[in-house]
């Protein structure tokens, strides 16, 4: 067993770093006030080779496994959660492409993905359902060579920039097994009946855009099928599996973010005559989130190595994206605690990834889902 990253992943490591600590860093309070992003850093990230990292060199990525472009989530959070997300899902759903899309299909979207010159959401929440995702009910009706979409999506990533959306959709409603019910379906945005709308007010990684989506007679070409019909359920939870790492990567590098500052801000903030780093109780925090940090990304690196050898632990995948999400959330609390009331302010990093952290704790499967993942598992 070798503890230490290779030389090319370490290379990877001081790429995603210097990226975003030249590209992220000054505008990302900006980002954050005024819930916008620039596109610009979105070309660049492409032009750098960090959007659609894990297609497949055929199809134009690096193809990256796991492991790898989890270091690349890790590091781009830890600079800004909100921008790091946004470049992070701009191929959301492309993996379910690559491994149940037809070649046709893999050729039409992939390439693009990786250049920049399109962008790719995932539609699986619905206004009633979230964690059941089972429960969704957008429909889509087999008409002659087209299916005829109705419904509609709540909280979709990247809603308004996608060219493409990939569906979640109900084409079985009487399957005995509410699991075989669902298929998944590429839709392209420009496509009329198709109606997208910013969600605004979001507490954190606000430069990540999230929108309503509403399908009204949207019709598609059945060629747009993506794997088998009814199979929709099984390919949400293989995305589910990939993404979950991403996750747990993510709320890592919040609570790395959150260490940083608190230790650059403890040593120099003078209580009672002394720094505040001299006291027993700041640096009882401080130990603390170093050592959450250290489990936490070790469960990750683990699930992230066994997705890279073929093995799909769902409980190991879910531990990491529970405890990952707890800990960056607790981590950041300590941070902001510790900044008393400078860091209750937006003029301190803490505030943003005290209300960024959130995140982690609720999509790609909520903590509570996760914990039902790993019960699950371990009790049947
Ligand atoms: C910023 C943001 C971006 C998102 N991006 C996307 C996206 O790109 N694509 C997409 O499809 N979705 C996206 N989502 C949706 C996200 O995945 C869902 O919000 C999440 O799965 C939870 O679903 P819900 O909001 O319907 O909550 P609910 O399912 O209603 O859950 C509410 C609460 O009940 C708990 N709960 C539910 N069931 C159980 C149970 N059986 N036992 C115990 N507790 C339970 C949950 O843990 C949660 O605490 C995004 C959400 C946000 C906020």
């Amino acid at each position: 067993m070798d503890f230490e990253l290779s030389n090319e992943q370490q290379d990877i490591v001081m790429a995603a770093k210097e990226f975003a600590e030249g590209e992220f860093q000054e505008r990302a309070e900006e980002f954050d006030r005024d819930e916008s992003f620039d596109e610009a850093i979105f070309q660049k990230a492409a032009e750098l080779g960090f959007v659609g990292v894990f297609i497949k060199e055929e199809y134009g990525g690096p193809g990256m496994g796991s492991f790898d472009a989890s270091l690349i989530m890790e590091e781009f959070n830890v600079v800004d959660p909100g921008i790091a997300i946004t470049i992070g899902t701009s191929a959301f759903g492309a993996e379910v492409i690559e491994e149940f899309g037809t070649e046709e299909q893999k050729k039409k979207y992939l390439p693009p993905l990786v250049t920049g010159d399109a962008i790719m959401a995932t539609a699986l929440t619905e206004p009633d359902a979230g964690s059941d995702l089972a429960a969704a009910r957008t429909s889509a009706v087999m008409e002659g060579d087209e299916y005829v979409i109705n419904g509609s999506k709540i909280f979709i990533s990247n809603g308004i920039r996608a060219n493409n959306v990939l569906c979640f959709v109900q084409t079985d409603p009487d399957n005995d097994d509410r699991h075989k019910r669902h298929s998944m379906i590429m839709m392209e945005t420009d496509r009329s009946g198709f109606e997208a709308t910013p969600l605004k007010g979001k507490m954190g990684i606000r430069a990540s855009e999230t929108a309503e989506l509403s399908f009204n007679n949207v019709r598609v070409p059945c060629s747009n099928l993506v794997g088998d019909q009814g199979n929709g359920f099984a390919q949400s939870t293989y995305l589910f599996n990939h993404n979950r790492i991403g996750a747990a990567a993510q709320a890592v590098g919040i609570a790395r973010a959150a260490l940083e500052e608190s230790i650059r801000y403890v040593k120099k903030r003078i209580v009672f005559g002394a720094p505040l780093a001299t006291f027993q109780s700041t640096q009882f925090k401080i130990a603390d989130m170093f050592t959450w940090i250290k489990a936490g990304r070790n469960l990750y690196y683990e699930a992230a190595w066994k997705i890279d050898q073929g093995i799909i632990d769902h409980k190991l995948i879910a531990a990491a994206k529970s405890f990952c999400g707890q800990m960056a959330v607790k981590c950041a609390d300590m941070a902001l605690q510790m900044h008393g009331g400078y860091g209750y302010y937006s003029d301190y990093k803490v505030q943003r990834l005290y209300r960024d952290a959130k995140i982690t704790e609720i999509y790609e499967g909520t903590t509570e889902i996760e914990k039902l993942i790993m019960a699950r598992n371990l009790l049947k």
